[in-house]
């Protein structure tokens, strides 16, 4: 048994995987935040791994009802926050209003929407804040031609990503969050000076992540390198620090006093709805179905749309939850013996082992990965990548090209 194989049996141990076609709401002890998955993409970028969908206007009023629907069947209430994401949410603004406008009332927390630069202009950024949007994530990825190039990004060039960013930033909205990725097989001074020049507008936060190889995509058949990554990770902080951006999580720097956070992956709870959207509650996992047209059958038979369903025990749950929060930064005890009661012995075993290896520190209850402990998590995010995200998703994605009936454009 190689590697991979051994770590995935590890994994089915921890982490049961069921197939099921549907199972009542989800339940959660506090309110979660709403993730809304918008599958629609005009183009389809040559590294993305998400469930995406090509954009044809005659498919959003149907995709509207559908998320409607699927939200009364999860008995929907309140949440702590909105994420809207995809796909690009913010090529089909009539869509977008639609979404926010039923979810909006919802939440008092913040609405978050993923932007792609070449759907900026002034006018439209003004549209997107009126519906009650105020975190936006602007999906720059570089100000590099060549690189954008590379990437498959033909809507946008290095004269978009500095236009989009100069208007977004002086937009008006509560927190800009620019999104940058690198590869260590590229030349090192172009993320450097990516960085440099996000940083130069102002964003509350710039999030730089490694390219990363998934199955079905350009990248497939190349491998990361998560050393080289790393030296890379640790010049961008120093270049971070020297500009007044500290680092608050793993591939995140913010401004120094900005206390707020804008993450797509490293809220506690999260409900998810739309095809391909996920769900935690501290108990189990739920991944929605990646076809459209399986989506919509589920749901005209009143069912849920849940394709993968990872049950968790106790120990499970609370190594999850806690990667996510060390992910994000900070893992809070009391918080997490608030939601899981008090820890087992190997967790506290586990905790005390890594904080003697100086992997984190602690101090009044709250556990912090030192720099040595951020590069171990790194590596842990890439391992799960790779051992468990990448294998659901082409699992999931190969499921719903057989269950397709349309010959829906589904990559
Ligand atoms: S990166 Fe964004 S725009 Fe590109 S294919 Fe993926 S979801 Fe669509």
């Amino acid at each position: 048994m190689g590697l991979a194989e051994r770590v995935m049996e590890l994994g089915k141990k921890l982490f049961r995987i069921q197939n099921v076609d549907g199972s009542g709401p989800m339940a959660f002890d506090s309110s979660p935040g709403l993730y809304i998955h918008v599958p629609f993409c005009p183009e389809f970028c040559s590294f993305c791994p998400y469930n995406k969908i090509k954009y044809d206007s005659k498919l959003t009023n149907k995709y509207l009802t559908a998320l409607k629907r699927e939200s009364e069947l999860q008995r929907v209430g309140q949440f702590s926050s909105i994420y809207i994401g995809g796909g690009t949410p913010s090529y089909d603004l009539d869509l977008l209003k639609g979404v926010v406008s039923h979810f909006r009332e919802m939440t008092d927390g913040e609405i978050a929407l993923e932007i792609h630069p070449a759907d900026v202009s002034s006018k439209r950024l003004e549209e997107i804040r009126e519906t009650g949007v105020n975190f936006v994530s602007l999906g720059i990825q570089s100000f590099d031609d060549f690189t954008l190039n590379s990437m498959g990004r033909r809507r946008q060039d290095s004269v978009v990503s500095l236009n989009s960013i100069a208007a977004t930033t002086s937009a008006g909205f509560d927190f800009v969050d620019v999104d940058l990725i690198f590869d260590y097989q590229l030349e090192r001074r172009r993320i450097v000076e990516d960085l440099e020049t996000a940083i130069s507008y102002g964003p509350e936060q710039v999030s730089v992540y490694p390219m990363m190889r998934f199955a079905d995509t350009a990248y497939k058949n190349t491998k990361n390198d998560p050393e080289k990554e790393l030296e890379i990770l640790e010049e961008l902080e120093n270049v971070a620090l020297s500009k007044g951006y500290i680092r608050d999580s793993l591939w995140t720097f913010k401004k120094r006093n900005e206390g707020r956070k804008y993450s797509s992956v490293s809220r506690e709870f999260f409900l998810g709805i739309g095809t391909s959207a996920s769900s935690f509650n501290g108990k189990e996992f739920r991944t929605n179905t990646f076809s459209l047209d399986e989506y919509y059958s589920f749901l005209d038979s009143g069912k849920l749309p849940v394709s993968k369903t990872i049950k968790m025990v106790k120990f499970s749950a609370i190594l999850y939850y806690s990667f996510w929060a060390l992910y994000g930064g900070q893992l809070d005890l009391r918080r997490l013996e608030e939601h899981f009661g008090r820890l087992p012995v190997r967790m506290r075993y586990l905790l005390h082992s890594a904080i003697a290896r100086g992997y984190f520190q602690r101090e009044e209850g709250i556990v912090k990965p030192t720099r040595i402990g951020t590069r171990k998590l790194h590596i842990v995010e890439e391992w799960l990548t790779y051992s468990f995200i990448d294998r659901i998703w082409s699992d999931l994605r190969n499921k719903a090209r057989n269950h397709s009936i349309s010959g829906e454009s589904l990559v």
